[in-house]
């Protein structure tokens, strides 16, 4: 069974259909692969069909956009910029329908669907600011008559990979800085979120069409690992930025080194929370649970570890499960609700595999710990105390279950955290300035994110995001992570008529 009439109305609002395509190719739409359903995980029923790209329709829209890159790196970057101000503009003229769509489609409350919309347009106004600002630096040197500088160059194309939890911010954070860098880009959305994919290349497609720009410098493709695997091997494509499990992006990393590309890749997580002594306990309560619960536990972010001092455990604990118990799970679009679905059914089998796992390890389920009978992927939200030496605490469950754990000092709590393969993101409630710097300091947390008083995940844009270890070590969004979209071009120039050598090496007279 499909959408109602009523509801196709909205998805026509940011132009889909019942059947669409997934290609943009050559700056036409275009998809000769196999034909899918999106799917509402809230009920498992069809949204609309998409036909996904083919490997033709791959490589006709790389020879496009291959044609595109010589012309938009021509184009000076403040005016690149000018073109990402206006994707800004027409985001924000589609805020709340896609915020929508992005509910529906991947099963986020409509709050976090409308702030991933959102953070594409944050990052649109910061890469706006950034198009005046890829400054490169003059260094002295050491000989007469010499100058040293760095240029800062486009790459050429950029391939965006992108996971279902962030349909679309993902591809924000590189899109927006890859443009104004001066590069093509090439988009590979999840394939279980092919109509986000169709509706934001749309409102990009009509950008660049209104400027008279060719529509290949934004290419993209709906479809999975097959196109996934041919941007991975794609000589074309000077840049990889992979966002998905660690398994994957390894074996995507390995191809992309076989051809000397550049990969940058933003993998699993397996956050952690500490609460000291002296903590603030409603404001660390209030930080677990959006960290744990919030988009149902399947953020790369998501708080999955939880240590808590032996002196507040019980305490901390108590009212966790006494808010735990208050969650309201349901529909995403519906106004209370605090927990969606988990996005396929696929993933409500690995929750419940997962929770034969914990028990067989010894886990004791504090709260939660089933799925929950309905047509939809629900399942509940889940506290499990556990040995840190239980394997499962060492991977990444993608669904809202939180490993407690107790302990006695910093430095074990430190230990703990860093523990784990992974190495995103991380997070300690203290008031003492000691245990802060400590834990920010080379002896503290070994992530890529280390906060302080607040939650594992919701990163604004302007640090760069990214993780250590099997997280990838990738940077993306603020900071300088624009570096990574450019070429580094040293330059020397002598502009005198003599040719004094470096290190003062005399060769010949
Ligand atoms: P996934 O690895 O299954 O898929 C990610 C993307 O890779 C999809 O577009 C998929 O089609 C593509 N893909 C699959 N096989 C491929 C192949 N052989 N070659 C090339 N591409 C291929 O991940 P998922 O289940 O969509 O997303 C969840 C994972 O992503 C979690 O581990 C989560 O932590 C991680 N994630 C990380 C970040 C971050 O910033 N660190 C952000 C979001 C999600």
């Amino acid at each position: 069974m499909g959408f109602s009439k009523k509801e196709y109305e909205f998805l026509a609002e940011i132009g889909l259909g019942p059947d669409n395509l997934g290609g943009y190719v050559n700056g036409e739409w275009k998809a000769t692969g196999s034909v899918i359903s999106s799917v509402n995980p809230s009920s498992n029923q069809m949204i609309a069909k998409v036909t996904e790209a083919s490997v033709q329709d791959y490589e006709e829209g790389m020879l496009a956009c291959n044609e595109a890159a010589k012309k938009w790196k021509s184009i000076p970057a403040p005016k690149r910029g000018e073109i990402v101000r206006q994707i800004g503009e027409a985001l924000r003229a589609k805020l709340d329908v896609l915020g929508r769509l992005v509910s529906l489609e991947m099963g986020k409350i409509l709050p976090e669907g409308i702030g991933e919309v959102q953070e594409i347009i944050d990052m649109c106004d910061y890469a706006v600011g950034l198009s005046r600002q890829l400054n490169g630096s003059i260094i002295p040197s050491e000989r007469p008559d010499h100058m040293m500088l760095e240029a800062w160059n486009p790459l050429g194309i950029v391939g965006v990979i992108t996971a279902f939890n962030f349909p679309c911010a993902v591809l924000g954070w590189n899109a927006c800085i890859a443009l104004v860098c001066g590069n093509c880009v090439v988009w590979k959305g999840a394939p279980t979120t092919p109509l986000i994919t169709i509706a934001v290349t749309k409102l990009m497609a009509e950008v660049f069409e209104k400027n008279n720009l060719p529509g290949a410098i934004f290419t993209s493709f709906c479809g999975g690992a097959e196109i996934g695997q041919a941007i991975a091997k794609d000589t074309r494509i000077a840049l990889v930025s992979f966002t998905g499990s660690s398994k994957v992006g390894m074996m995507v990393q390995q191809i992309v080194i076989e051809r000397f590309g550049k990969c940058l890749l933003e993998l699993s997580g397996n956050n952690a929370i500490i609460v000291m002594d002296d903590a603030d306990i409603k404001l660390a309560v209030r930080s677990i649970l959006f960290a744990a619960v919030g988009t149902a536990g399947q953020r790369c972010t998501t708080c999955r570890r939880l240590f808590l001092h032996e002196s507040i455990y019980q305490k901390v604990l108590d009212q966790l499960v006494g808010v735990y118990k208050q969650v309201k799970i349901g529909d995403p679009l519906e106004k209370e609700t605090l927990v969606g679905p988990l996005h396929t059914r696929a993933s409500r089998e690995n929750f419940e595999k997962g929770i034969s796992s914990i028990k067989s390890q010894g886990g004791k389920i504090l709260v939660g710990g089933s799925v929950i009978d309905s047509d939809g992927n629900f399942v509940q939200p889940t506290i499990v105390e556990i040995s840190p030496d239980a394997s499962v605490v060492k991977e990444e469950l993608f669904g809202p279950v939180l490993y407690v754990m107790k302990f006695k000092t910093l430095e074990e709590a430190i230990e703990m955290n860093n523990s784990v393969p992974q190495g995103l993101s991380s997070s300690i409630f203290t008031r003492r300035p000691e245990a802060i710097f400590k834990w920010i300091g080379p002896h503290g947390s070994d992530c890529g994110i280390v906060n302080v008083n607040i939650p594992t995940n919701g990163a604004e844009i302007g640090g760069a995001f990214g993780g250590e270890k099997a997280t990838g070590g990738g940077r993306e969004a603020g900071s300088d992570s624009w570096k990574q979209y450019m070429r580094r071009s040293t330059c020397t120039i002598n502009y005198g008529s003599e040719l004094p050598l470096a290190q003062g090496i005399s060769f010949g007279s």
